[in-house]
């Protein structure tokens, strides 16, 4: 480990992870008071480091946050602190970078607009000359990615290449599809939305580290001032204390890191593993250069969250067979937020899951409630047994999109759409 502030050739030193942590940081991420902004400014501009002046400066700059659904007016953990952003944006003004945009693409039906105005950054983004990034307007170019595993094209969108410098801005949280969303799962938010969905499935873990060989950051810095436990990404509970940021050149090194730090073994993710045996970066913690706060007292066992639907709430009967982790996180996303709204009832439900192999029937005599045959592989089930049925639904897609069933159920229960 090397002391703080030696000399080290910092951002060109691929796996060097710099972590900077407080045991107090003043405000919450909604929070724009003058001391809560000062204290976050310092903390990230300890984390990127001297010579991240010299990275941007003369340089058009793209910051990539995870938005998901930003909501000022209820902040929480799902999404990158606007805070780190704000110092971010001031710290590349202050740098002289020649164009500073910041976008990402909201992945639940939101449009980059629409991200935009719930962000409430406006006033920040003119005080450092900077403009939000609109990927959903832009055109999309199919790249080949002849290393690729699942997917030889993809699309990207042109806007994302015309920036010289990419700096990847996740925040630490767990994820009940993938194990963590860090660095490397940000960069999805950059596939377009149509893409996105028909990978969302098993092959979603390969699917990303075929993506960072043709889009790779140059710096990421998650954020951990508040990070995000339990039913994770978009429930889950805050960890208001975790204080720390975690910056580094090496995607693949700050997520491990990242991952160690919220109770993981960086091996137990797939996405990491795989990209570190293909040398895209860094995976081993013993190989990593730890500049900062020293990692063990920071470390902490996060509650995982729980991929399965089965009792787990009150009426929902779940049956799953043969169903791959799309489908079970696309549900459980569903029952989760719907449950976080207060709109999940007690109303019976019976959810099919799977159900592809018909040599074997599963017991169905004693479903309750509507019917609902989730996702393409249980088609052929709703076809033979429930087509015309009242209360019986097939709900398309490999998987469903989780905001098909949420809307599809406020629906069948008359209550008021999301
Ligand atoms: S439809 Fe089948 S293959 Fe597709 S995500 Fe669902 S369970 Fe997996």
């Amino acid at each position: 480990m090397m002391a703080w502030g030696e000399e080290i050739d910092e951002l060109r030193m691929p796996s060097t992870v710099r972590i900077v942590h407080r045991d107090f940081v003043p405000g919450a991420p909604g929070d724009f008071s003058a001391e809560s902004l000062l204290a976050v400014q310092e903390m990230t501009a300890l984390a990127l480091g001297n010579q991240f002046a010299d990275l941007v400066r003369d340089r058009s700059v793209l910051i990539k946050p995870n938005l998901v659904r930003p909501n000022p007016d209820f902040p929480t953990a799902t999404t990158t602190d606007s805070r780190v952003l704000i110092a971010i944006l001031r710290l590349c003004r202050d740098a002289g970078a020649r164009e500073i945009g910041l976008g990402d693409k909201p992945g639940i039906g939101l449009s980059c607009r629409g991200a935009e105005k719930l962000l409430g950054l406006q006033d920040y983004l003119a005080e450092t000359n900077a403009h939000f990034v609109y990927f959903d307007e832009s055109e999309e170019v199919w790249e080949d990615n002849p290393q690729a595993r699942v997917c030889d094209k993809v699309p990207i969108p042109s806007e994302l290449r015309r920036w010289e410098i990419l700096l990847d801005v996740p925040k630490m949280k767990l994820h009940m599809h993938v194990g963590v969303s860090l660095g490397i799962k940000n960069l999805f938010g950059l596939v377009p939305e149509h893409f996105r969905m028909k990978h969302h499935r098993e092959d979603l873990q390969r699917f990303l580290v075929d993506y960072l060989y043709l889009v790779k950051p140059d710096l990421t810095l998650i954020d951990g001032l508040w990070a995000l436990e339990g039913q994770a990404p978009i429930c889950g509970t805050p960890v208001k204390d975790f204080n720390l940021l975690v910056a580094s050149q090496d995607v693949v090194a700050a997520d491990a890191v990242g991952a160690w730090l919220m109770g993981y073994d960086p091996a137990e993710i797939a996405m990491i593993r795989m990209a570190a045996a293909e040398g895209l970066g860094v995976a081993d913690l013993s190989q990593i250069n730890i500049d900062g706060a020293p990692l063990e007292p920071l470390r902490r066992f996060f509650h995982r969250p729980v991929l399965s639907s089965q009792d787990v709430y009150p009426g929902i009967d779940v049956m799953v067979r043969g169903a791959c982790v799309g489908c079970l996180s696309s549900l459980r996303h569903a029952l989760d937020r719907l449950n976080l709204a207060g709109k999940l009832k007690d109303d019976p439900q019976t959810i099919l899951l799977g159900m592809r192999d018909q040599a074997q029937s599963p017991n169905l005599k004693n479903e309750q409630g509507n019917i609902w045959c989730y996702g393409n592989c249980s088609l052929d089930l709703f076809i033979k047994q429930f087509e015309g049925t009242e209360g019986a639904q097939w709900l398309k897609g490999c998987p469903p999109h989780f905001m098909d069933f949420y809307r599809a159920y406020c629906q069948a229960l008359g209550l008021d759409p999301p």
